[in-house]
């Protein structure tokens, strides 16, 4: 009763995309200041309902203290750099996304014939960069599922054409690859890219200047439907390491690159491993930059009293393409 009288002074704002609604979690209709929501939505719990001037009935509900930062939500409507969200966070968001998204059909025979199955397609995950709906459409039927697209590295801020900022993300073609950490949580999207000229492979991420974050370079950890090698290997790119695993029966730790070997550490000991082999590209034996990361990584992979070894096959580029090939690999220790 005492509501209105009690915080006279704090206007109630709008609810928008970006800071929805505390009660019903949807971006629009609503509006709350630092002590109250008045939710449109949401009847259960409120204690009070007030019939506005055009006859719908506003839910007023008591926040908790602290609850809502207005001063900064207020700021939010700037575009700054955001945190980088934890990864529980992140995997939700990612996994409504790709939910959203299609795998087109020219994509699907690529990794056909890097040698996946349907049934691997479509448990790893990968989908396109939507090429009929638009980025910012994508982003606010997430909103609306209750999403916070701050802090989920790759999705940044446009300016609207009248004012205000919206949602977005890139949308050259190409496919997303999950990057998943050892309990297989999606941290990261990486991207196959149709036009390779700048790169084949990008992370979904950056745009730091406009609302976005990064997602820095974390290894990929992928399982075998079935494990029948218990030691853990380790190749360069997350999608060749699903492709690796697929073929080994084993856990395979794909880095972003032979350089950011570094993540893959952490994910390896929280697996418990006992023995890991490092099956770089063949590159390693030419290429004075990949054979220092590799020594590198063996140490530091000793230090922390694993057994090491390395896998060894002929003539063709990666791990993957070896298998896939029907290939011998052999394991040496290193
Ligand atoms: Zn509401």
């Amino acid at each position: 009763m005492q509501a209105e009288h009690r915080y006279p002074e704090e206007k109630f704002i709008p609810v928008k995309p970006w800071r929805p609604c505390p009660i019903c979690g949807k971006g629009d209709w609503c509006g709350f200041n630092s002590f109250i929501a008045s939710c449109m939505r949401v009847r259960e719990g409120s204690f009070k309902e007030v019939v506005l001037s055009n006859g719908q009935v506003a839910y007023l509900h008591w926040l908790e203290p602290g609850m809502v930062n207005l001063p900064a939500l207020m700021k939010d409507d700037s575009i700054t750099a955001a945190q980088t969200a934890p990864v529980e966070v992140r995997d939700r968001v990612y996994r409504d996304f790709l939910r959203l998204l299609y795998l087109q059909p020219r994509h699907r025979e690529d990794l056909l014939r890097r040698g996946l199955t349907e049934w691997e397609i479509r448990r790893n995950g990968y989908r396109s960069v939507p090429e009929t709906e638009a980025p910012w459409s994508v982003c606010r039927r997430l909103i609306r599922m209750g999403h916070d697209l701050a802090g989920i590295p790759g999705f940044y801020k446009a300016r609207g054409p009248r004012g205000g900022t919206y949602w977005t993300f890139d949308r050259q073609p190409g496919y997303f690859i999950p990057v998943r950490d050892e309990k297989g949580r999606i941290q990261a999207l990486q991207r196959r890219m149709d036009d390779a000229r700048g790169g084949k492979y990008k992370l979904f991420s950056g745009h730091k200047s406009r609302g976005g974050c990064s997602c820095g370079t974390p290894a990929h950890v992928t399982r075998p439907a079935k494990v029948e090698d218990r030691r853990i290997w380790i190749t360069e790119g997350p999608l060749k390491a699903d492709i690796a695993c697929k073929y080994l029966g084993a856990v395979v730790v794909g880095a972003l690159s032979a350089a950011t070997w570094r993540p893959a550490i952490p994910a390896i000991l929280a697996l418990e491993a006992k023995e890991v082999i490092i099956a770089f590209d063949r590159d390693v034996e030419s290429n004075p930059e990949v054979a220092r990361a590799y020594l590198t990584l063996k140490v530091e992979l000793k230090k922390h009293g694993l057994a090491v070894s390395r896998a060894v096959w002929s003539d063709k580029k990666g791990i993957d393409d070896a298998l896939a090939a029907g290939m011998e690999v052999r394991v040496v220790r290193a």
